[in-house]
Protein backbone atom coordinates (compact mmCIF):
# COMPACT_ATOMS: atom_id res chain seq x y z
CA UNK A 1 0.00 0.00 0.00
CA UNK A 2 1.08 3.63 -0.68
CA UNK A 3 3.41 5.43 2.07
CA UNK A 4 2.98 1.94 4.14
CA UNK A 5 -0.31 2.81 4.96
CA UNK A 6 -2.74 -0.36 5.86
CA UNK A 7 -5.27 0.97 4.00
CA UNK A 8 -5.76 3.38 0.49
CA UNK A 9 -5.93 6.99 2.08
CA UNK A 10 -8.22 9.59 0.81
CA UNK A 11 -5.60 12.39 1.50
CA UNK A 12 -2.85 10.25 -0.73
CA UNK A 13 -5.42 10.07 -3.57
CA UNK A 14 -5.71 13.89 -3.33
CA UNK A 15 -2.41 14.76 -2.82
CA UNK A 16 -1.20 12.75 -5.67
CA UNK A 17 -3.69 14.43 -7.59
CA UNK A 18 -3.16 18.28 -6.77
CA UNK A 19 0.27 19.37 -5.91
CA UNK A 20 -1.34 21.70 -3.34
CA UNK A 21 -3.38 21.31 -0.46
CA UNK A 22 -7.49 21.26 -1.21
CA UNK A 23 -10.05 21.56 1.23
CA UNK A 24 -14.18 20.19 0.66
CA UNK A 25 -16.36 22.91 1.57
CA UNK A 26 -19.92 22.18 2.16
CA UNK A 27 -22.82 23.58 -0.12
CA UNK A 28 -26.30 23.72 0.14
CA UNK A 29 -27.74 24.26 -2.66
CA UNK A 30 -30.90 24.14 -1.62
CA UNK A 31 -32.19 20.89 -3.75
CA UNK A 32 -34.66 19.07 -2.19
CA UNK A 33 -34.90 14.82 -2.27
CA UNK A 34 -37.52 12.46 -4.08
CA UNK A 35 -37.71 10.34 -1.24
CA UNK A 36 -39.37 12.89 0.73
CA UNK A 37 -41.36 14.77 -2.19
CA UNK A 38 -43.32 11.75 -3.07
CA UNK A 39 -41.44 11.18 -6.69
CA UNK A 40 -39.66 8.04 -4.84
CA UNK A 41 -40.99 8.23 -1.71
CA UNK A 42 -42.06 10.37 1.47
CA UNK A 43 -41.17 10.76 4.87
CA UNK A 44 -37.34 9.89 3.74
CA UNK A 45 -34.95 7.49 4.91
CA UNK A 46 -36.22 6.26 8.50
CA UNK A 47 -32.60 7.61 9.80
CA UNK A 48 -32.60 11.00 8.18
CA UNK A 49 -32.74 14.11 9.62
CA UNK A 50 -31.53 16.14 7.04
CA UNK A 51 -30.32 19.05 9.77
CA UNK A 52 -27.29 16.69 10.45
CA UNK A 53 -25.64 17.59 6.92
CA UNK A 54 -24.92 21.42 7.45
CA UNK A 55 -21.84 22.80 8.89
CA UNK A 56 -22.72 26.29 10.45
CA UNK A 57 -21.84 28.08 8.00
CA UNK A 58 -24.19 26.22 5.19
CA UNK A 59 -27.88 27.93 5.12
CA UNK A 60 -29.89 27.44 2.54
CA UNK A 61 -31.12 30.67 2.40
CA UNK A 62 -27.49 32.06 1.38
CA UNK A 63 -26.36 31.49 -2.69
CA UNK A 64 -23.76 28.82 -3.78
CA UNK A 65 -20.91 31.77 -3.47
CA UNK A 66 -21.91 33.16 -0.38
CA UNK A 67 -21.56 29.72 0.94
CA UNK A 68 -18.07 29.47 -0.78
CA UNK A 69 -17.37 33.06 0.51
CA UNK A 70 -17.89 31.88 3.90
CA UNK A 71 -16.51 28.64 3.99
CA UNK A 72 -12.66 29.63 2.43
CA UNK A 73 -12.76 32.68 4.43
CA UNK A 74 -12.78 30.27 7.45
CA UNK A 75 -9.84 27.97 6.32
CA UNK A 76 -7.68 30.73 3.80
CA UNK A 77 -6.66 32.27 7.49
CA UNK A 78 -4.96 29.34 8.26
CA UNK A 79 -3.81 28.41 4.78
CA UNK A 80 -3.46 31.45 2.48
CA UNK A 81 -2.32 28.82 -0.53
CA UNK A 82 -5.11 26.91 -0.12
CA UNK A 83 -7.55 25.64 -2.94
CA UNK A 84 -11.32 23.73 -2.33
CA UNK A 85 -13.30 21.31 -3.59
CA UNK A 86 -17.01 22.45 -3.60
CA UNK A 87 -18.98 19.41 -1.95
CA UNK A 88 -22.40 19.60 -2.69
CA UNK A 89 -23.63 17.34 -0.03
CA UNK A 90 -27.12 17.98 1.81
CA UNK A 91 -29.93 16.20 -0.06
CA UNK A 92 -30.22 15.29 -2.99
CA UNK A 93 -27.78 16.87 -5.28
CA UNK A 94 -28.74 15.78 -9.29
CA UNK A 95 -32.21 16.60 -8.14
CA UNK A 96 -33.89 19.10 -10.48
CA UNK A 97 -33.77 20.36 -14.09
CA UNK A 98 -30.61 19.98 -15.62
CA UNK A 99 -29.88 23.47 -16.35
CA UNK A 100 -30.92 24.47 -12.92
CA UNK A 101 -28.56 22.12 -11.66
CA UNK A 102 -25.24 23.34 -14.06
CA UNK A 103 -26.02 26.70 -12.81
CA UNK A 104 -25.48 25.49 -9.35
CA UNK A 105 -22.26 23.98 -10.54
CA UNK A 106 -20.81 26.31 -12.79
CA UNK A 107 -21.58 28.98 -10.08
CA UNK A 108 -19.13 26.89 -7.32
CA UNK A 109 -16.52 26.31 -10.19
CA UNK A 110 -16.36 30.03 -11.30
CA UNK A 111 -15.52 30.76 -7.26
CA UNK A 112 -11.55 31.89 -7.09
CA UNK A 113 -9.86 28.61 -5.77
CA UNK A 114 -12.18 26.13 -6.37
CA UNK A 115 -10.77 23.42 -8.34
CA UNK A 116 -13.13 21.08 -8.19
CA UNK A 117 -16.29 19.21 -7.67
CA UNK A 118 -17.72 16.72 -5.17
CA UNK A 119 -21.43 15.49 -5.44
CA UNK A 120 -23.38 13.35 -3.14
CA UNK A 121 -27.01 12.10 -4.78
CA UNK A 122 -28.80 9.00 -4.68
CA UNK A 123 -28.49 6.06 -7.27
CA UNK A 124 -31.89 6.01 -8.66
CA UNK A 125 -30.92 9.95 -9.27
CA UNK A 126 -28.55 10.51 -12.31
CA UNK A 127 -29.87 10.71 -15.77
CA UNK A 128 -27.65 10.17 -18.74
CA UNK A 129 -27.24 13.97 -20.04
CA UNK A 130 -26.33 14.99 -16.40
CA UNK A 131 -23.79 12.19 -16.85
CA UNK A 132 -23.09 13.95 -20.10
CA UNK A 133 -22.31 16.70 -18.48
CA UNK A 134 -20.17 15.40 -15.79
CA UNK A 135 -18.13 13.57 -18.36
CA UNK A 136 -17.24 16.74 -20.10
CA UNK A 137 -16.24 18.60 -16.99
CA UNK A 138 -14.25 15.75 -15.56
CA UNK A 139 -12.24 15.82 -18.57
CA UNK A 140 -11.07 19.33 -17.08
CA UNK A 141 -11.59 19.54 -13.79
CA UNK A 142 -11.94 17.34 -10.71
CA UNK A 143 -15.35 15.56 -10.58
CA UNK A 144 -16.45 12.93 -7.88
CA UNK A 145 -19.97 12.04 -7.79
CA UNK A 146 -20.62 10.19 -4.53
CA UNK A 147 -23.47 7.84 -4.02
CA UNK A 148 -25.61 6.83 -0.91
CA UNK A 149 -25.75 3.11 -1.62
CA UNK A 150 -26.15 2.67 2.73
CA UNK A 151 -26.68 -1.46 2.20
CA UNK A 152 -25.78 -3.63 -0.11
CA UNK A 153 -28.58 -6.33 0.65
CA UNK A 154 -32.75 -4.91 -0.44
CA UNK A 155 -34.31 -6.31 2.57
CA UNK A 156 -32.15 -3.72 4.57
CA UNK A 157 -32.90 -1.23 1.80
CA UNK A 158 -36.67 -1.68 2.19
CA UNK A 159 -36.66 -1.39 5.37
CA UNK A 160 -34.67 1.80 6.16
CA UNK A 161 -36.71 2.78 3.19
CA UNK A 162 -34.10 4.16 0.88
CA UNK A 163 -36.88 4.04 -2.35
CA UNK A 164 -34.47 2.04 -4.24
CA UNK A 165 -32.91 -1.43 -5.28
CA UNK A 166 -28.83 -2.30 -4.81
CA UNK A 167 -29.26 -3.21 -8.89
CA UNK A 168 -29.83 0.42 -8.90
CA UNK A 169 -26.73 1.17 -6.86
CA UNK A 170 -24.85 -0.88 -9.39
CA UNK A 171 -26.31 0.71 -12.35
CA UNK A 172 -25.44 4.25 -11.48
CA UNK A 173 -21.82 2.96 -10.65
CA UNK A 174 -20.84 1.40 -13.32
CA UNK A 175 -22.66 4.25 -15.65
CA UNK A 176 -20.47 6.37 -13.89
CA UNK A 177 -17.18 5.02 -13.58
CA UNK A 178 -17.66 3.56 -17.05
CA UNK A 179 -17.77 7.30 -18.41
CA UNK A 180 -14.20 7.47 -16.71
CA UNK A 181 -15.79 9.90 -13.81
CA UNK A 182 -14.22 9.28 -10.03
CA UNK A 183 -17.03 7.45 -8.62
CA UNK A 184 -17.52 7.35 -4.78
CA UNK A 185 -20.37 5.18 -2.59
CA UNK A 186 -21.03 5.82 0.68
CA UNK A 187 -22.82 3.11 3.60
CA UNK A 188 -23.56 2.62 6.78
CA UNK A 189 -22.69 -0.18 8.90
CA UNK A 190 -24.97 -1.62 11.52
CA UNK A 191 -28.51 -1.00 10.16
CA UNK A 192 -31.00 -2.78 12.03
CA UNK A 193 -31.27 -6.64 10.79
CA UNK A 194 -27.56 -6.97 9.29
CA UNK A 195 -25.36 -9.63 10.77
CA UNK A 196 -22.02 -8.86 11.09
CA UNK A 197 -21.09 -11.55 8.58
CA UNK A 198 -23.97 -9.89 6.24
CA UNK A 199 -21.97 -6.24 7.15
CA UNK A 200 -18.96 -7.56 6.31
CA UNK A 201 -19.91 -9.36 3.01
CA UNK A 202 -20.75 -5.74 1.63
CA UNK A 203 -17.11 -5.05 1.13
CA UNK A 204 -17.02 -8.25 -1.03
CA UNK A 205 -19.67 -7.04 -2.90
CA UNK A 206 -18.63 -3.25 -3.51
CA UNK A 207 -14.83 -4.88 -4.35
CA UNK A 208 -16.79 -5.87 -7.35
CA UNK A 209 -17.90 -2.74 -8.52
CA UNK A 210 -15.49 -0.39 -10.37
CA UNK A 211 -15.42 2.60 -7.08
CA UNK A 212 -13.11 4.92 -6.83
CA UNK A 213 -13.77 5.82 -3.08
CA UNK A 214 -15.20 4.58 -0.06
CA UNK A 215 -16.86 6.22 3.30
CA UNK A 216 -18.38 4.37 6.27
CA UNK A 217 -20.11 5.38 8.82
CA UNK A 218 -21.75 4.02 12.06
CA UNK A 219 -25.02 3.73 12.29
CA UNK A 220 -26.22 6.94 14.59
CA UNK A 221 -29.85 7.42 15.70
CA UNK A 222 -30.68 10.96 15.41
CA UNK A 223 -33.79 13.18 16.82
CA UNK A 224 -36.99 13.19 15.19
CA UNK A 225 -36.14 10.39 12.77
CA UNK A 226 -38.25 7.20 11.93
CA UNK A 227 -35.97 5.15 13.22
CA UNK A 228 -35.30 6.67 16.51
CA UNK A 229 -38.99 6.16 17.08
CA UNK A 230 -38.57 2.67 15.72
CA UNK A 231 -35.67 1.84 17.96
CA UNK A 232 -37.36 3.22 21.02
CA UNK A 233 -40.21 1.08 20.86
CA UNK A 234 -37.91 -2.20 19.66
CA UNK A 235 -34.81 -1.72 20.83
CA UNK A 236 -33.98 -5.25 20.78
CA UNK A 237 -34.00 -5.11 17.01
CA UNK A 238 -31.09 -2.83 16.89
CA UNK A 239 -27.38 -3.17 17.93
CA UNK A 240 -25.67 -0.03 18.78
CA UNK A 241 -21.57 -0.36 18.52
CA UNK A 242 -19.22 0.09 20.77
CA UNK A 243 -16.53 1.85 19.71
CA UNK A 244 -13.75 -1.07 20.41
CA UNK A 245 -16.12 -3.19 18.78
CA UNK A 246 -17.26 -1.08 15.84
CA UNK A 247 -13.03 -0.42 15.24
CA UNK A 248 -13.27 -3.84 14.83
CA UNK A 249 -15.69 -4.49 12.44
CA UNK A 250 -14.31 -1.39 10.20
CA UNK A 251 -11.13 -3.69 9.90
CA UNK A 252 -12.71 -6.87 9.38
CA UNK A 253 -14.52 -4.89 6.47
CA UNK A 254 -11.15 -3.43 5.18
CA UNK A 255 -9.79 -6.67 4.99
CA UNK A 256 -12.69 -7.65 2.53
CA UNK A 257 -12.46 -4.74 0.65
CA UNK A 258 -10.54 -4.49 -2.35
CA UNK A 259 -7.30 -2.33 -2.06
CA UNK A 260 -8.13 -0.45 -5.38
CA UNK A 261 -10.86 1.40 -3.74
CA UNK A 262 -9.89 4.68 -1.64
CA UNK A 263 -11.09 5.16 1.94
CA UNK A 264 -12.20 8.20 3.07
CA UNK A 265 -13.93 8.21 6.27
CA UNK A 266 -14.62 5.54 8.94
CA UNK A 267 -17.30 7.50 11.12
CA UNK A 268 -19.82 10.42 10.80
CA UNK A 269 -20.19 12.98 13.66
CA UNK A 270 -23.68 14.24 13.77
CA UNK A 271 -24.04 17.76 16.42
CA UNK A 272 -24.34 16.57 19.62
CA UNK A 273 -27.80 18.31 20.34
CA UNK A 274 -29.89 15.51 17.53
CA UNK A 275 -27.72 12.55 18.12
CA UNK A 276 -29.06 10.27 20.48
CA UNK A 277 -26.77 7.34 20.08
CA UNK A 278 -23.92 6.13 20.31
CA UNK A 279 -21.96 9.32 21.40
CA UNK A 280 -18.10 7.75 21.66
CA UNK A 281 -17.36 11.49 22.15
CA UNK A 282 -14.39 11.18 19.55
CA UNK A 283 -13.42 13.33 16.73
CA UNK A 284 -12.81 11.97 13.27
CA UNK A 285 -8.87 12.12 13.23
CA UNK A 286 -9.28 10.50 17.17
CA UNK A 287 -11.53 7.92 15.28
CA UNK A 288 -8.85 7.12 12.56
CA UNK A 289 -5.84 6.89 15.34
CA UNK A 290 -7.55 4.26 16.72
CA UNK A 291 -8.44 2.28 13.83
CA UNK A 292 -4.78 2.97 12.86
CA UNK A 293 -3.37 1.16 16.24
CA UNK A 294 -5.99 -1.27 16.20
CA UNK A 295 -4.53 -2.27 12.68
CA UNK A 296 -1.33 -2.60 13.54
CA UNK A 297 -1.94 -4.57 16.34
CA UNK A 298 -3.84 -7.30 14.77
CA UNK A 299 -1.24 -6.84 12.53
CA UNK A 300 -3.61 -6.83 8.99
CA UNK A 301 -4.62 -4.59 5.92
CA UNK A 302 -6.71 -3.91 3.53
CA UNK A 303 -7.39 -6.54 1.28
CA UNK A 304 -5.96 -9.13 3.06
CA UNK A 305 -9.02 -11.29 2.72
CA UNK A 306 -10.43 -10.02 -0.39
CA UNK A 307 -10.50 -11.89 -3.83
CA UNK A 308 -10.10 -9.07 -5.26
CA UNK A 309 -6.67 -7.74 -5.30
S1 LIG B 1 -30.82 10.31 3.40
FE1 LIG B 1 -30.77 11.42 1.45
S2 LIG B 1 -32.19 10.23 0.17
FE2 LIG B 1 -32.65 9.67 2.27
S3 LIG B 1 -34.31 11.08 2.89
FE3 LIG B 1 -32.34 11.98 3.55
S4 LIG B 1 -31.80 13.37 1.87
FE4 LIG B 1 -33.33 11.95 1.06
Amino acid sequence: MENGRPYRDFGDFLRGIFPFKVQKISVNAGFTCPNRDGTKGFGGCTYCNNQTFSPGYCHTEKSVTEQLEEGVCFFSRKYPEMKYLAYFQAYTNTYDELNALIAKYEEALSFPGVVGLIVGTRPDCMSDALLDYFTQLSQKTFVLIEYGLESTLDRTLFRINRGHTHAESEDAIRRTAGRGIYTGAHLILGLPGESREEIRHHADVLSALPLTTLKLHQLQLIRNTRMAKEQSEHPEQFHLYAVDEYIDLVIDFLERLTPSIIVERFVSQSPKELLIAPDWGLKNFEFTAKVNKRILERNTWQGRLSDYK
